[in-house]
């Protein structure tokens, strides 16, 4: 099995590009530890009911619940699959656990992709940021809009407003990116993993860039 890393701010894309990644091509598979725990919270699983406080407030959950959930993930991806990783890990600690993890079950890590965003375009990203809470899809309300304002094109589903994107959870996400999950650059650089990938522009285009990165 091999595993990829997305890494990059909230906002930065890693999200649409896994998914647009994974419809091109069935051996990649899209694992989101935020959607993992969105829907943990959901259901109101002991990890939900952990996790909840820490999302709402856009601080990381503990790492020891992240490894448990990821641990189980890669416990039981097929070999020939391609992990594509995104929000995950998040310090250098869920770093540390994920190689453990790795060796245990025979994973390899490939590449690490970096989306590299300005903060500008983040925030007004994720202000236009919309979401399915049926089906997962995700939209934005200029560059990635439904066919219908406020309906999901997958499945129907009325679009929603993820309650941590609200612009005072937002600071404080961007500001628990920079100070826990920066020093991952400077982690995966060392090891010759890290790849840059302009993550502004057009999709398609950002798209082609990651295919390259990966190839
Ligand atoms: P995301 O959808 O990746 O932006 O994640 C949403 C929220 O879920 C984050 O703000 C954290 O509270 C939590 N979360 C997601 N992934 C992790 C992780 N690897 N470690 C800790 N918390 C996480």
């Amino acid at each position: 099995m091999l595993m990829v890393i997305l890494l990059g701010a909230p906002g930065s894309g890693k999200g649409t590009i896994a998914s647009r990644l994974a419809a091109s091509d069935s051996r990649y598979r899209h694992v989101s530890s935020g959607d993992l725990l969105r829907d943990a919270v959901k259901r109101q699983t002991p990890a939900g009911l952990e996790a909840d406080g820490y999302m709402r407030r856009g601080e990381l959950a503990p790492d020891g619940l992240i490894a448990r959930m990821v641990g189980d993930l890669l416990g039981e991806a097929g070999a020939s699959r391609v992990l594509l990783l995104d929000g995950f890990p998040r310090t250098v600690r869920q770093a540390v656990m994920l190689d453990e993890t790795a060796m245990a079950c025979g994973a390899t890590l490939g590449s690490v992709i970096l989306f590299e965003v300005g903060d500008e375009e983040l925030v007004e990203r994720i202000a236009g940021r919309r979401g399915c809470p049926a089906c997962g899809a995700g939209y934005h309300v200029a560059n990635l809009p439904p066919r219908q304002a406020g309906i999901c094109d997958r499945c129907g589903g009325a679009l929603a407003i993820r309650k941590d994107d609200a612009p005072e959870t937002v600071r404080n996400r961007l500001a628990v990116y920079r100070e826990q999950t920066m020093p991952l650059i400077s982690f995966y650089e060392q090891r010759g993993l890290l790849k840059r990938v302009e993550g502004v522009g057009e999709i398609p285009e950002i798209l082609e860039r990651v295919q390259r990165a990966l190839a």
